[in-house]
Formats: C-alpha cells, sequence, structure tokens
C-alpha cells in the first residue's frame, strides 16, 4: 500500500495524451478515487480558510505536463533541479515547504518525465566533461509518491547510464521498492531525513515512523545504493541528549550488518517570520519553538534572515553530534552540524 493514498486527483486533460497520465487516470479511477479532469489553470479549492484550502491541498494530487525547458539551478548541493515531482503531502509543522509553495501546496506530479530527462541528458552534454549534479527533492519528497508513479526508478536508470551525471534526493518517505532492483551504478545517493521519537510524534504528523524509514533505508543500503542520513531539524528539548543517541544506536542495530559507510548531516532547528506566520495559520496550536527572543538572528545567503540557537547551544550541538555518531558509526562521516 503506498505511503500516500490521495483523497481526491486533479488530471490536466493533455496529460492524459502520456502513458503516465493515462496510467494514473486508470489507477485512481479503478480505486474510486474522485478524478477530475481540467483545462487550462489548475482549479482552486474552494474552501474558505487559508488552513483548509492548504490541508486539502496537501491531500490533492495534481498529474500535470511540465511546461517549459529549463531547470532551475540548485546550488551549493547540486548543479539543477531535477523537476519530477512538486510539494509532499507530510505536515511536519517545521517544514521548509510552508513557505516556498504558497497558498495551495499540491503534490504535482509530472508525467513527461521522458522529456524532462532528455532535458536533464542536454545539460549533462553541455557541462561534459564535468559531472552534471541532479537534485531530486529540493522542492519535493518525490518517494512520497514513488509507488503510483515510478519516476524516480526511472531516472535513476537513466542517469545511471548516462556518462557524467549524478542523481541525489533526500526523503522521509518508505516507497523505495521499486528503486532495489534499478541498475544505478553508484551514481545515485539517497539520504534518508530521520528524527528522534519526540520530534517525529510531536511535529512530523502525516510522515511515516522511525521504524518505517530505518526499514526503508535498510532495504536500500542493502541495494548497495550510496546513502546518508540527515538529522534535522534537530531540536534542543529537555531529553534531547537521551532521544538523539537512541535514535543512532537503533539506527546502527536494524541497518545491515556491513553496510555503510555513510554521511550524516545534522541541521538544527531554524525559522524565518514568514514561516513563522505560515505556521501560525496552519496550525494554531503549534509548539513549535518559535520565540525570537531565545535565538539569533542570522542573515540567510539568498537575503532573508533565520533565527537559528545560540552560538553556546550550537557548539555543545555540534560536540555531542559529532562525539555520538563517531561511536555509533565509526566508519562514517560527519559533511556537517549547522
Ligand atoms: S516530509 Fe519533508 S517535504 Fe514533506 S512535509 Fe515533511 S519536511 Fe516537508
Amino acid at each position: 500500500m503506498p505511503s500516500f493514498v490521495p483523497a481526491r486527483v486533479l488530471i490536466a486533460r493533455n496529460a492524459l495524451g502520456y502513458p503516465l497520465g493515462a496510467r494514473l487516470a486508470d489507477v485512481f479511477a479503478g480505486r474510486k478515487i474522485p478524478v477530475a479532469v481540467y483545462d487550462g489553470r489548475i482549479p482552486s479549492v474552494s474552501r474558505t480558510s487559508f488552513r483548509e484550502r492548504y490541508l486539502l491541498s496537501k491531500r490533492t494530487m495534481v498529474v500535470l505536463v511540465r511546461e517549459g525547458r529549463e531547470f532551475q539551478t540548485c546550488k551549493p548541493s547540486a548543479h539543477y533541479q531535477l523537476p519530477l515531482v512538486s510539494g509532499c503531502p507530510g505536515l511536519c509543522q517545521y517544514c521548509y515547504l510552508n513557505t516556498n509553495l504558497g497558498r495551495a501546496p499540491y503534490v504535482k506530479v509530472y508525467v513527461n518525465v521522458d522529456e524532462i530527462l532528455e532535458q536533464a541528458a542536454s545539460y549533462v552534454q553541455a557541462r561534459a566533461p564535468e559531472t552534471t549534479v541532479f537534485e531530486g527533492a529540493a522542492t519535493s519528497d518525490p518517494v512520497a509518491v514513488e509507488a503510483w508513479t515510478g519516476s524516480l526508478a526511472k531516472a535513476v536508470g537513466f542517469l545511471a547510464r548516462l556518462e557524467n551525471a549524478a542523481f541525489r534526493f533526500a526523503t522521509k518517505y518508505c516507497d523505495v521498492d521499486g528503486l532495489l532492483d534499478v541498475d544505478h551504478r553508484g551514481k545515485t545517493v539517497i539520504r534518508f531525513s530521520i528524527n528522534c521519537e519526540y520530534v517525529i510524534d510531536t511535529y512530523e504528523r502525516g510522515a511515516p515512523s522511525l521504524d518505517n524509514r530505518i526499514k526503508a533505508a535498510a532495504k536500500v543500503a542493502a541495494a548497495g545504493y550510496p546513502m546518508g542520513f540527515l538529522i534535522a531539524p534537530v531540536f534542543a528539548f529537555e531529553e534531547w541528549r537521551t532521544q538523539y543517541d537512541d535514535l543512532l544506536r537503533r539506527l546502527r542495530l536494524r541497518l545491515p550488518a556491513g553496510s555503510g559507510p555513510f554521511t550524516f548531516e545534522v541541521i538544527s532547528h531554524r525559522f524565518t517570520s514568514r514561516a513563522k506566520n505560515v505556521i501560525r495559520a496552519v496550525y494554531p496550536s503549534t509548539t513549535l519553538p518559535l520565540d525570537e527572543a531565545v535565538r539569533r538572528f542570522k542573515r540567510g545567503q539568498f537575503g532573508y534572515g533565520k533565527y537559528v540557537y545560540p552560538a553556546d547551544l550550537m557548539t555543545e550541538l555540534t560536540e555531542f553530534f559529532r562525539d555520538r555518531i563517531a561511536a555509533h558509526f565509526p566508519e562514517s562521516t560527519v559533511l556537517y552540524v549547522i
């Protein structure tokens, strides 16, 4: 059973002319999920409040053709975004997409996958013999819809066969079965986003449990993909040391013996004023720590400022994670703690 079953599906009429669009229309109709075909612009959600519109959009899959050939750049981690999916059905209260996707954060899947991959190939050709890296999760969690579309598997296989290409994406979702038998040739890096129980239970509603994420990571490790873990966002709540140490211990125990080495990226919680406003509107009773008075203001690389933990606490977090990751995963690398 896919992790995400949409409450309704909107399909652009021209998407029905592509095999993936026609297949999705049949699959959802067969499952008695309401499907509406639209022309022109995506129909807006007829709900009154910002919150209702936001939450229904998260349960709505839009199946459409990606127009335009150009990809967005994706610095510093990759050269380009690979636009197969946009949006995510998860309801993580702190999510960076809260401010990126506007009032109607639909889960959009693009059906012209072959055209998108051909465009990727032309970027690779233009940069050869340098390697061109594509990021699959810049504006989405693409694994959340993979059981329906199979697009990631197609991209992994395509980019594996393409000289001078590499692919990467991050996920909290578990729908990885279609990726396991792909001939990836070690050119796709999959990073799993994990967190301690308290953070998952309190702030990551709608996303898979820790156990299911670790199960999916174990399958991907057994399939030989290069892999990493994102521990993000880290919250310095009362029991953070015990809970994050327990997270690392459980992870080590449940991953196949001999798997790795892994990379680790640790990102402490931060927020912008704009994100805070959206979070308050969508999750009015949130307990997310959003008090600017106990944070340090840091100007971001894209011009807007964010509120991060104070310097002393950051030093403590950095020392803790470097020490505990080295203890549980001595062969792995901590890329950064920020
Ligand atoms: S799973 Fe990731 S992309 Fe989806 S809502 Fe949660 S943080 Fe956002």
